[in-house]
């Protein structure tokens, strides 16, 4: 099968491997109908995360199941299935306690033997291992382009929203509105707030944020903290979801809050080093709650919304390219030239 696959921070070649196969009774094969690139996949293509070379890269896929192992009960052959970015088992402490972002055997789909060994998603095909816990059916009127984001940066937006605490007439702001982002504008909307400011610096980011139902506010041309403040009678935003992943965005995010309100940080950190400002996050009686996303808790939920017409995550994908363009798709997207780039093996 053709796959994108790790050579060196950089180096992302499509190449030729060899199918996977059936391991567990209660893994199911899955065809790839469609792969996309992510935000973290740049962590590892500028070598941020170690990766064995060869590793088949790539976690975000929906697709058509091919085969299941005889423990295998809610899925068959020919349904069509979205997978968690992450595997989990399903019996350990944190599973049972639904905290399956923290399962003792998380495996993470794309990021080599470091992370579980998985294969990944920018493939023809791909093992999901206990298949009725990490696949979820996709309904019949949700597409595969509506489903994949249902998998990873949905939830990643759906979690941020709901840690932010959200309640009816609030204001909430956004920082940093990539994918992510623009995904935590779509599901704050759900929590009824009286308006959601998305701040950014690029042209392209806050117009779809507009579209999206967003107040745009530009960071390069005004200080966003001021602009939130001028809105909210000089307090700040309720909530605000932080999904940058810079120190400098988690500062701005603590400067737009207003006092006693709450921080919910999504984005995945690209540096580890900086001042966390504990003193203003206990001076000023904020909450401030940060994570990944608990994915398995939201996949039905978010494909029921999506079924029902209230979230339209497809409308961030700029560009669909075969899989093997990925190399092209990798610079592009690198360079900040496309919003999303979906992949069809
Ligand atoms: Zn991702
Ligand atoms: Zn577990």
């Amino acid at each position: 099968m053709r796959a994108v696959t790790f050579h060196g921070v950089g180096d992302f070649r499509v190449t030729e491997e060899p199918k996977p196969e059936l391991v567990g009774p209660a893994d199911a094969i899955v065809r790839i109908t469609l792969g996309a690139i992510c935000g973290s996949d740049l962590h590892i293509y500028h070598g941020r995360v170690p990766l064995d070379e060869g590793a088949v890269l790539g976690h975000e896929l929906v697709g058509v199941v091919e085969g299941v192992g005889p423990d295998v009960r809610t899925v068959q052959p020919g349904d069509r299935v979205v997978a968690s970015f992450f595997a989990a088992c399903g019996t350990c402490y944190q599973c049972r306690r639904g905290w399956w972002a923290q399962c003792e055997e998380r495996s993470i789909f794309g990021h080599g033997t470091y992370f579980g060994g998985l294969g990944g998603a920018q493939a023809e095909y791909c093992v999901v291992p206990r298949a009725d816990l990490n696949l979820a059916p996709i309904p019949d009127s949700v597409t595969d382009e509506q489903a994949i984001f249902a998998g990873d940066i949905l939830a990643t937006g759906l979690f941020a929203a709901e840690r932010g605490g959200i309640r009816v007439g609030d204001t909430v702001a956004v920082i940093g509105v990539g994918p992510v982002g623009l995904m935590a504008v779509m599901c704050a909307q759900l929590f009824g707030p009286a308006r959601v400011f998305a701040v950014d610096t690029v042209g392209s980011r806050l117009g779809l944020a507009a579209d999206l139902g967003a107040t745009p506010v530009d960071a390069h041309a005004v200080n966003p903290q001021v602009e939130i403040q001028r809105h909210t009678g000089g307090f700040g935003a309720d909530a605000v979801l932080e999904c940058v992943g810079q120190v400098a965005a988690i500062q701005t995010a603590i400067d737009c809050v207003r006092g006693g309100g709450t921080v919910s940080s999504v984005g995945v950190p690209s540096e580890l080093t900086g001042d966390f400002p504990y003193f203003d996050v206990w001076n000023r009686d904020l909450t401030f709650r940060s994570g990944c996303t608990n994915v398995h808790a939201y996949l039905r939920p978010l494909l029921d919304l999506i079924a029902a017409g209230r979230l339209h995550p497809e409308r961030i994908i700029s560009h669909r390219m075969p899989l093997d363009e990925a190399v092209e798709a990798y610079r592009m997207f690198d360079r900040r030239e496309a919003t999303k780039i979906v992949l069809r093996p």
